[in-house]
């Protein structure tokens, strides 16, 4: 399938307004479309457009905004991505999210009547379930994309749908689909599923989505097919369904040694932020990194939206000062306090930033950096991590280990599989009020930053992850590499769905 070929045929994407959501959805977007000649047209709330628009460095993808208004559904206004609202509000969010069924409706009706035809499918995220009916009633089918891994993704729906953690007394459980080994323990569940009994908000939103979202015609996976061949068997198991990994989907210089650099190839997304929150110049940074020995920097971040309680950020510091590694630190205010507030220096340790500097031990950066890029570098050699998935497929597509502190949504699983099936991380606690202390910190980054011992099998096996994610997109004369293989799977796949359905179809 050659990407010169001008196509009539379209596919409208549905993602879920968070940032660890969007950005995915573009950047499969993109993948389709170069694979394909297809039209990709990416339809969400009118802020989230913006920020697509503007994160989006070539103009072939196309953009639809459904018209939305977080103040209709008890919202702070202009509220449209899970970032910056408190946690108790993110579910209002995702019941929000519902409202767009009926402007994706008029969407697809006025786009028939432009393209003469309904779109090849819907892409839609497994949070939006309800665009399986859409779909069904525009006599096209459903793809549901996953922006998480398989594991990940196969506990969170299986979970979520049968809460097993209710129906026993001990804090281990075996989650349905799963073997018995990997049995669950009750901390690996977010607050709100831990309480969760089928009848509370979180619950009466997730359970009737992701039930939806099971029944489509198939799904895409942000994950590569060698690297999680237990989480692909499950997650297959219980959707019955065809599941394509058409990961890693990271800009092709992030996937290649030779070619990519880094402070010259920020992804814009991270460029329009950067100058505006790194709280010191990026080139500082990156000439800080270069002065650093090989592999010797741990980059510690918990993703776009999540922080940590304030007593484990001075735990967190206590161990990292003790340790004496070199760090790059996102930091933003502890959790319960205002995350777009100032940062205030007593929730560090008296002088901690001072002594980093006189040392040239790290760096804070305030909210947000470029992360693929300082991954990409090669003086960092360990990543602390909540664990999302971005994180993590960023993280291993540099084979850089992981140290787990996943926080939220399915991020504890994903440290499970990283630890238990992949041997890549070690997880050092779990939620923002995770019990740490100073000492522990100290002796897991010891461990994962050593170059010998542990620390250098991880690293060893982080590479191997590393290549086998960089073999999925290659292609050479017959030989595709399995995330293309998929792609054209998938695409084969839909498009002999629409010849079977609309037979006369001009095409
Ligand atoms: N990110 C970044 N700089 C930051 C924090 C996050 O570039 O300071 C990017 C990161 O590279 C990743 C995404 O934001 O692509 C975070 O997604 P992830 O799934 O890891 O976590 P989430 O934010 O959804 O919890």
């Amino acid at each position: 399938m050659g990407s010169s070929q001008p196509h009539h045929d379209y596919i409208v994407m549905l993602p879920f307004m968070a940032h660890g959501h969007l950005i995915p959805f573009l950047a499969l977007a993109k993948q389709i479309h170069q694979r394909t000649g297809f039209t990709l047209i990416i339809a969400t709330t009118k802020r989230n457009v913006h920020y697509l628009r503007r994160s989006s460095s070539d103009s072939d993808i196309h953009f639809a905004e459904l018209p939305f208004s977080s103040s209709d559904h008890g919202l702070p206004p202009d509220t449209e991505t899970t970032e910056n609202l408190p946690l108790s509000r993110v579910v209002d969010l995702f019941n929000a999210s519902r409202s767009l069924e009926a402007p994706c409706r008029n969407f697809i009706l006025e786009s028939i009547g432009k393209h003469g035809r309904p779109p090849l499918c819907l892409v839609s995220d497994v949070f939006l379930g309800w665009a399986v009916d859409v779909a069904r009633s525009f006599d096209t089918i459903n793809v549901t994309f996953t922006t998480g891994g398989a594991y990940g993704s196969a506990a969170y729906a299986s979970v979520w749908q049968n809460l097993p953690h209710r129906k026993t007394e001990s804090d281990e459980f075996e989650a349905p689909g799963f073997p018995k080994r990997c049995r669950f323990h009750r901390t690996q569940l977010h607050l709100y599923l831990r309480a969760a009994d089928g009848s509370d908000p979180w619950s009466r939103f997730f359970q009737p989505q992701i039930s939806l979202s099971l029944k489509s015609h198939s799904w895409l996976c942000y994950t590569v097919e060698e690297i999680e061949p237990l989480g692909l068997e499950i997650l297959r198991g219980l959707i019955k369904r065809p599941v394509w990994c058409v990961g890693p989907l990271l800009p092709p210089a992030a996937l290649n040694d030779s070619s990519f650099s880094p402070s010259s190839s920020f992804s814009s997304i991270s460029k329009q932020r950067v100058s505006k929150e790194l709280g010191i110049s990026a080139e500082k940074l990156f000439e800080w990194l270069d002065s650093q020995e090989p592999q010797s920097v741990l980059y510690i971040s918990f993703g776009s939206q999540n922080t940590i309680g304030a007593a484990r950020m001075m735990e967190l510091a206590i161990g990292l000062e003790k340790s004496e590694k070199p760090f790059v630190w996102v930091i933003r205010p502890p959790f319960g306090f205002d995350l777009r507030g100032e940062f205030r220096p007593e929730w560090l340790p008296e002088g901690f930033e001072e002594r980093a500097k006189a040392k040239n031990r790290g760096l804070l950066v305030r909210n947000w950096a470029p992360q693929l890029d300082i991954l990409a570098h090669r003086s960092v050699g360990g990543f602390l991590s909540h664990c999302g998935w971005n994180s993590v497929m960023e993280s291993l597509s540099q084979g850089v280990p992981i140290i787990g502190w996943p926080l939220a949504a399915e991020q504890a699983y994903n440290s499970k599989m990283l630890a238990e099936e992949k041997g890549v991380s070690v997880e050092l606690t779990r939620g923002a009020q995770g019990a740490v202390v100073g000492d522990q910190v100290k002796q897991v980054i010891e461990l994962v930053m050593d170059r010998d011992g542990e620390g250098g099998e991880m690293k060893k096996r982080a590479n191997e992850v590393k290549l086998q994610i960089r073999a999925a997109m290659k292609e050479e004369g017959e030989h595709k590499g399995s995330a293309l293989k998929a792609m054209d799977d998938f695409v084969a796949s839909i498009l002999s769905h629409r010849e079977e359905k609309i037979p006369k179809i001009e095409r």
